[in-house]
């Protein structure tokens, strides 16, 4: 199955990939403007849950 690249501080999907030199590869998320070499990668079914998951810990 197909794994969708998701914003690991809040969930999206609007991620960009930019070249980040030393650091190697570099995630920019367009929403929140997280930018970092980490991202997660998850399965369509998993990303519901996963959003799930963010908003529970911001309440
Ligand atoms: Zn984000």
């Amino acid at each position: 199955m197909e794994e969708i690249t998701v914003c690991p501080k809040c969930g999206s999907t609007q991620i960009s990939w930019t070249a980040g030199g030393i650091t190697g590869e570099v995630y920019r998320c367009n929403e929140c403007n997280y930018v970092g070499s980490f991202i997660l990668q998850v399965k369509p079914r998993d990303l519901l849950r996963f959003r799930e998951e963010l908003r529970k810990d911001k309440s």
